[in-house]
């Protein structure tokens, strides 16, 4: 897998204690709700192909919804704001996308809560425990052709960067190269899970459009924490 800046020991030194905050938390919910709207017909197009076309517009009107109640929670931590978007997307995703997205961010905000900011080992333990909540219910294993095979990827890309020192910043880029790469490597397989499934045979060739929004996510959040300073 490609790794991104193992040079630059001074910066990583520093990076390893560098946070995610409160307000860099709810800037990563509105880029998540910038890029998916970006990408709305891109996800809709690839659902089309081995789905009933409608993952796009279903994360859309998630994100969207999520993005209007962000100033009634904009005060709380982490934990709480994760555990209101979660609580959003159950309720207004649908689909197979819902309750699986929605538990994602409600166990995200399980282990954050009452967190004040977030470092790298707090991050990879929220991914840890939300992608186990999305497996829990969605009975999916890596392979089945699901979000699964681009998210687990991003943890133990997240994993690996703790284990070699790494800061949170290229961890987090490491981790979105990961899903990325997860994303790709779902468009030989035959999905075991969900609509496409029923295609057997004929889901193979085509890019899980589950896998490409939660690539999206992970590289709004890698993207939006680069930004505000997380470099290193
Ligand atoms: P629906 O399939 O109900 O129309 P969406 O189109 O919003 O729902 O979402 C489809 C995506 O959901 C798939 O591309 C796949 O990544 C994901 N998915 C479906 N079933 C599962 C599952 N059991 N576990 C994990 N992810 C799943
Ligand atoms: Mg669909």
């Amino acid at each position: 897998m490609l790794r991104f800046t193992r040079l630059g020991c001074a910066g990583e030194s520093n990076g390893s204690q560098m946070t995610v905050s409160r307000d860099d938390g709810l800037q990563w919910l509105r880029n998540c709700a910038a890029v998916i709207a970006k990408n709305r017909l891109y996800l809709i197009e690839l659902d089309a192909a081995i789905g009933d076309a409608d993952h796009g517009a279903n994360m859309d009107r998630g994100f969207q919804a999520v993005l209007k109640k962000l100033p009634d929670i904009a005060d709380k931590d982490i934990g709480s704001i994760f555990k209101a978007a979660g609580m959003v997307l159950v309720s207004t995703v649908g689909g197979a996308g819902g309750p699986l997205y929605g538990t994602f961010f409600l166990q995200a905000g399980a282990l954050t809560a009452g967190k004040p900011e977030l470092d790298l080992s707090s991050w990879t333990a929220a991914l840890e425990a939300a992608i186990n909540g999305v497996m829990m219910r969605g009975k999916a294993e890596p392979g089945d052709k699901t979000m699964v095979d681009a998210l687990l990827p991003a943890l133990d890309a997240l994993k690996q960067s703790a284990s070699l020192g790494e800061g949170f910043g290229v961890a987090l880029r490491a981790s979105a190269e990961a899903a990325r790469q997860g994303m790709l490597a779902t468009i030989p397989l035959v999905a075991r899970k969900g609509r496409a499934s029923y295609l057997g045979e004929r889901s193979a060739g085509h890019q899980d459009p589950g896998a490409t929004s939660s690539y999206l996510l992970l590289k709004a959040a890698a993207d939006t924490w680069e930004l505000n300073g997380l470099t290193a």
